[in-house]
């Protein structure tokens, strides 16, 4: 089989094809690593489930109540062991990422308290949820003050400012571990550590909570092993490992975790409630699949940054700089860029591949978003998708893949599209 012709019957000339082969023979090595780290993943999920004996009664669907439900509460503890935490409360009732985050802050902060992110705004949609933008229900409405550092022009911590915020007041910390939509550097783990050490340092009870979204076991290490509090995520991204429909996780210490659940169904219901509705299998094999998926990705974000950053676009994180997350930024430079991009992933997409991605409002966000995503699960983001808000300098987030041949597809066609449109040259 000649695969350039085989390419090109799938819409990738030659000339896109020998391009991408020339930068994949470089990348050996990075594939390399990233392989051994989802083997070393693959290996502490196993060793959790054999550890909590897992058998085909955890798969039973549970309605109503769901009270006794072993393999909800069995599906939490091996979370629990995976992430080195006291205790987990991972289901479906977790609706997204944001809910968690939002359950996460909203069960352990109390009028009077303060929290501070350390490390910069927090994600476009915790500015409703902390009510830096305000919003009905918000943690500012119910009492809760907010106090932000910023980075330094590095990218670096500003301990001195950090040392300066830290107040009687300060309850809680919150950490975000990938980029998402801003240009800064992704956390590294390590990174992490150190700075809940120092917050720690200055006032031992705060509370350290890491949003890692995007980050699950792109590491051997994840922030519940450098002293995080509580780490939060969702299940529609890396740890559903593309099966889980619906979900989120909140992993960590277990007096904070028993609030989230109260706060989650009601005072003195807490974790006892909540069926599974069925959705047991997708979430165990999702997440015993979630290494590979993840590397998979990671492997498209590294040949899509290394692509584009030959092609003389700026990408973040660069070519070879090691990752921490699978997101990978590729600032196009004007809406039409964003848009030939997002028409190249859209149209390797499974599902939904005949459509054309078009700009629109989103809720949560205050610019117009566009998003290529032709998924089994709608918005998942471990599935190939790529998006950004319209504005300069039009930079892409693209991510996810559920499979590498897939990521590789949609990224030599987003390439196409851009030389289609006369946006580049090879
Ligand atoms: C995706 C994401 C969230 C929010 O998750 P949703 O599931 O979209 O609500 C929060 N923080 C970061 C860093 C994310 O990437």
């Amino acid at each position: 089989m000649d695969r350039r012709e085989h390419y090109a019957s799938l819409g990738v000339s030659g000339e896109v094809f020998d391009f991408g082969e020339r930068v994949l023979r470089e990348l050996e090595p990075r594939f390399r690593a990233a392989d051994e780290v989802a083997e070393y993943n693959q290996n502490k999920v196993l060793a959790a489930m054999k550890k909590h004996r897992v058998s085909a009664a955890c798969f039973a669907a549970t309605t109503g109540y769901g009270y006794n439900d072993e393999g909800r509460d069995k599906l939490e503890e091996i979370y629990a062991e995976t992430f080195h935490a006291e205790a987990a409360l991972v289901r479906p009732q977790i609706t997204c990422g944001t809910h968690a985050l939002a359950v996460a802050l909203s069960a352990n902060l109390l009028p009077g308290d303060e929290l501070l992110a350390p490390a910069g705004k927090p994600y476009d949609t915790l500015e409703e949820v902390i009510g830096i933008r305000p919003s009905p229900c918000s943690l500012r409405e119910n009492g809760v003050s907010y106090r932000q550092v910023d980075l330094l022009p590095d990218g670096s911590f500003d301990y001195d400012a950090i040392a300066a915020a830290i107040t009687d007041k300060t309850k809680m910390v919150e950490i975000q571990r990938s980029k998402g939509y801003a240009t800064r550097p992704t956390f590294s783990v390590q990174q992490i550590g150190e700075l809940i050490a120092f917050c720690k340092a200055k006032k031992p009870d705060i509370i350290c909570m890491v949003d890692n979204c995007y980050g699950e076991f792109v590491e051997t290490i994840e922030p519940s092993d450098v002293g995080a509090d509580l780490t939060v995520g969702s299940l529609i991204k890396n740890p559903g490992g593309g099966l889980a429909p619906i979900g989120g996780y909140i992993c960590g210490r277990r007096d904070l975790i028993d609030r989230c659940g109260y706060r989650l169904s009601a005072p003195g219901l807490g974790q006892e409630v909540g069926a599974n509705l069925g959705l047991l299998p997708a979430l165990y094999q999702g997440f015993f699949l979630a290494p590979t998926v993840t590397a998979g990705a990671l492997k498209g974000a590294i040949f899509a940054a290394n692509l584009y950053e030959k092609l003389g676009f700026a990408v973040h994180p660069n070519g070879s700089e090691p990752r921490h997350d699978i997101i990978q930024a590729v600032t196009l430079g004007s809406p039409e860029g964003m848009l030939a991009f997002c028409k190249g992933i859209q149209e390797a997409a499974p599902v939904d591949s005949y459509v054309t991605p078009i700009p629109g409002d989103m809720p949560g966000y205050d610019s117009q978003v566009i998003m290529a995503a032709g998924a089994f699960v709608q918005g998942s983001s471990i599935e190939l998708s790529a998006d950004g808000p319209i504005r300069p300098p039009y930079t892409v987030f693209f991510q996810g893949g559920l499979t590498w041949y897939h990521a590789k597809y949609g990224i030599l066609l987003s390439v196409q599209r851009m030389l289609d449109a006369g946006l580049i040259q090879l």
